[in-house]
């Protein structure tokens, strides 16, 4: 894998793709800087070996043009604080001032583009858009894993334009490594952990996983598709209709694969969608009507952890229930707890991106697994056995089919 710990940048201009795409607040203040903290040590590595720095990023879903509430000037001031150096910022991100500055940028120095979607062209992946942005450097670093399935001016597309000078950035190869650990040959048993709300987002990572793991969990609302699959009753649990022989087919592959595909026997139920509902435990084959399943119940608990437990690979996407209310995250708090146990018996363990990863955060484990990713849609796309195109523009082939 090129990365940056191979190249000496004295003398280059980095043109550098970053995912700074930060919350902000009414006030236009940062919420959470974890983003912008995750590239500091690329930025570092390139300052300190004596390189100019021109960041571009994306912020938000503009729409059309230029919007005060995505625009990256919101960041200057956080940047300059996080890594100590001068940040000059370019009202767009082509164009004549960006060439000025990025053409007068000294060692040692960063130059901050404006939010790259306020050009349609960018999510196009436009050739002449990406060109333009490719001659305000001389060297392309790639450090946006949260944007790496997605064909991108800035983030696929662009690479092109650097014969040999290209690279990931640290993060992005972190994430890479991390990602290859458990698709390139799992110490065994390799338990997945798959859930979160739709069936329908998940059944192309199940069915790959499927030739690498021994053991698949499912949870999540998406586990009441499985039992109505089987001609459980499950009330008013979530439920994809148009889904239900797909999950049959699941079910039947796991079987003549020998793969160990565990459903949930119980549910934690309730009464309505909301904090303050009744809750009560029922067998998932036999939900009341007007009740609904919000997380994994006691036994499930119990056989989940059990397997997790005894794991030497674990990969976990998705929560076990309505996490975000306290009286339905115990099943994903339980789970997260039994990643951390097999992590300290000498597991590796990789929380896959968005609501897993604001899980095991939200229970204070993040730092008692082996890695929390930080890309989710890129995460499971690398999964599903899928290309991503911020990996192929800087190496070729990326994908390790399982
Ligand atoms: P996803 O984005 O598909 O990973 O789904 C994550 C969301 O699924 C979270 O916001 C959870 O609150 C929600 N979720 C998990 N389990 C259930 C459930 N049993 N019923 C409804 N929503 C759920």
């Amino acid at each position: 894998m090129q990365t940056v710990d191979q190249f000496n940048f004295n003398n280059e201009k980095v043109l550098m793709r970053v995912d700074f795409n930060v919350p902000l607040n009414d006030n236009m203040d940062i919420v959470d800087d974890s983003r912008i903290r995750a590239a500091v040590p690329t930025i570092q590595k390139v300052l300190h070996d004596g390189g100019a720095l021109i960041l571009m990023s994306h912020l938000g879903r503009p729409k059309e043009g230029t919007e005060d509430r995505f625009s990256l000037k919101h960041l200057i001031a956080r940047i300059a604080e996080l890594t100590g150096a001068k940040v000059l910022f370019a009202n767009d991100c082509i164009g004549a001032e960006a060439i000025q500055k990025a053409e007068e940028l000294q060692a040692g120095g960063i130059l901050l583009l404006e939010n790259l979607r306020f050009h349609k062209a960018e999510t196009k992946g436009d050739i002449d858009f990406a060109h333009k942005l490719a001659q305000l450097g001389t060297f392309y670093v790639n450090d946006a894993f949260g944007t790496a399935h997605r064909a991108h001016a800035s983030t696929a597309i662009i690479a092109q334009f650097f014969s040999h000078k290209k690279c990931f950035g640290f993060l992005m190869a972190n994430e890479i490594s991390n990602a290859q650990k458990v698709l390139s040959n799992p110490q065994k048993p390799f338990t997945a952990i798959v859930g979160g709300a739709k069936v329908s987002d998940k059944l192309l990572i199940i069915e790959n996983l499927m030739n690498l793991a021994q053991n698949i969990l499912i949870g999540g609302g998406m586990a009441f598709t499985f039992a109505k699959a089987q001609g459980g009753k499950i009330g008013n649990s979530l439920c994809e209709d148009d889904r239900i022989d797909l999950c049959k087919e699941l079910i039947h592959k796991a079987k003549s694969k020998g793969v160990n595909l565990v459903l949930p026997v119980d549910s934690i139920v309730a009464d309505k969608f909301a904090p303050d509902a009744n809750s009560a435990q029922a067998s998932n084959d036999n939900i009341p009507d007007g009740w609904m399943g919000l997380d994994i119940g006691e036994k499930s608990m119990l056989e989940f952890c059990s397997i997790i437990e005894k794991s030497k690979t674990v990969l976990w996407n998705g929560p076990m229930g309505v996490f975000e209310m306290d009286k339905f995250s115990k099943g994903t708090q339980k789970v997260a707890e039994a990643l951390a146990t097999a992590t300290k018996q000498g597991a590796f363990t990789l929380i896959g991106g968005g609501d897993s990863a604001a899980a095991i955060h939200k229970f204070g484990l993040a730092n008692q697994v082996s890695y929390v990713s930080t890309g989710g849609g890129a995460l499971l796309e690398y999964f599903e056995g899928k290309e991503l195109p911020g990996i192929v523009a800087i190496e070729g082939s990326s994908s390790i089919n399982a």
